[in-house]
């Protein structure tokens, strides 16, 4: 007869198949700062220093003082698929205590950019510089450096240009870079971390464990001023405990991206969460006001999917409505109790 030749299917080469794969995991200098500082928090560091050039298009620089590699740890980091946090399937379902298991971040980050590692583990005496360029390792050699680990990043997607080609304004990549930074500030006040723009500060928390201190060193003195605490065991219901803290109703901003909620320790978008903080607040925001929201829900694991989308930190839960109320009620209890709402103020 005749049909229409039916199309061709081949199969994609070693090389596009990896840059496709790269793509998910590194998006933008914010993903690596995302990667790394993650990688920085598993190895059980109390001060990280996270420093971007240009927005961080041109350089990205992590620095902790966490476990460190001996020479064999840091080559097998940078291969494919290469993990000490879990060994199979069975740790990954028993539950897994690190924010990384995937192995993939620091190959998929050389395979991009000019990676240079120095790291030196903890009680070693002798340390290691790692380098990587477009995927492929061309310097392993002794180095001086303290315990610990610098990861370096630059010229991110220089072999990629089209992906290059994407990546927004300094402005734009530095807000984001600043907002997941922000994010493990404040749900790590026990580590000190710190965050540069080019060689200038940008803000630096203590690790002295309080949030409201995190708070301070984040947002600055007079959102931290206004704070007022969160803290509420629901008797029933999906939740078992809400803590944090919520700004007097004046103390607002334009957007709602100051609402800043975590799931069991791990930053979430969830617009439900933000939207039952706002509903507790009744009358009381300006239009178009939002206020600031640091908030911890914990939720037992099997009541929450946070797999929706592994790097879109989004989140299912079983029990929305629950969950919302619950929040709502927190906060409500909260401000009802320093007097900032009145206990029938309707929302609108
Ligand atoms: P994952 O975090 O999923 O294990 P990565 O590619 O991010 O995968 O890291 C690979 C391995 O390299 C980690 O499992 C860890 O053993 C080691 N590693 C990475 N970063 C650090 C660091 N900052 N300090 C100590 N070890 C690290
Ligand atoms: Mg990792």
């Amino acid at each position: 007869g005749d049909e229409p030749p039916s199309p061709t299917i081949h199969e994609l080469d070693d090389r596009t198949v990896r840059q496709i794969a790269a793509g998910e995991v590194v998006e933008r200098p914010a993903s690596v700062v995302k990667e790394l500082l993650e990688n920085s928090l598993d190895a059980d560091a109390s001060r990280i220093s996270v420093a971007v050039d240009t927005g961080g298009t041109e350089g990205v620089r992590v620095r902790d003082d966490g476990v460190g590699m001996d020479r064999e740890a840091v080559q097998r980091a940078v291969e494919e698929h290469t993990t000490s946090k879990i060994a199979d399937i069975d740790d990954l379902e028993a539950g897994v205590g690190t924010l990384g298991f995937r192995g993939e971040a620091l190959h998929t980050i050389g395979a991009v950019s000019r990676l240079t590692i120095r790291t030196k583990p903890r009680g070693g005496d002798t340390g290691t510089e790692l380098r990587v360029e477009g995927g492929e390792v061309t310097a392993v050699e002794p180095a001086g450096c303290p315990e610990g680990t610098v990861v370096a990043v630059e010229d991110l997607f220089y072999n990629t240009p089209a992906r290059r080609k994407f990546l927004k304004t300094t402005a734009t990549e530095f807000d984001h870079v600043n907002t997941v930074v922000t994010h493990y500030a404040l749900a790590n006040p026990d580590v000190a971390i710190s965050l540069e723009h080019d060689d200038r500060e940008v803000f630096a928390t203590e690790g002295r464990g309080s949030l409201r201190s995190a708070v301070l060193s984040v947002y600055g003195r007079e959102v931290a001023e206004s704070m007022i605490a969160v803290d509420h065991e629901p008797d029933a219901g999906p939740i078992g405990r809400i803590e944090g803290l919520v700004s007097h109703p004046e103390t607002t901003r334009s957007t709602r991206e100051y609402l800043s909620t975590f799931v069991n320790d791990r930053y979430v978008t969830a617009g439900a969460l933000r939207e039952a903080v706002l509903d507790a607040y009744g009358g009381q925001l300006a239009t178009d006001r939002y206020p600031f929201a640091v908030l911890f829900v914990e939720v037992p694991a099997d009541a929450v999917d946070v797999n929706v989308h592994p790097r879109k930190m989004e989140v299912r839960f079983d029990d929305e409505p629950g969950v919302r109320e619950a929040v709502t009620e927190a906060v409500r209890s909260a401000l009802l109790e320093e007097g900032l709402i009145r206990s029938t103020a309707p929302r609108g």
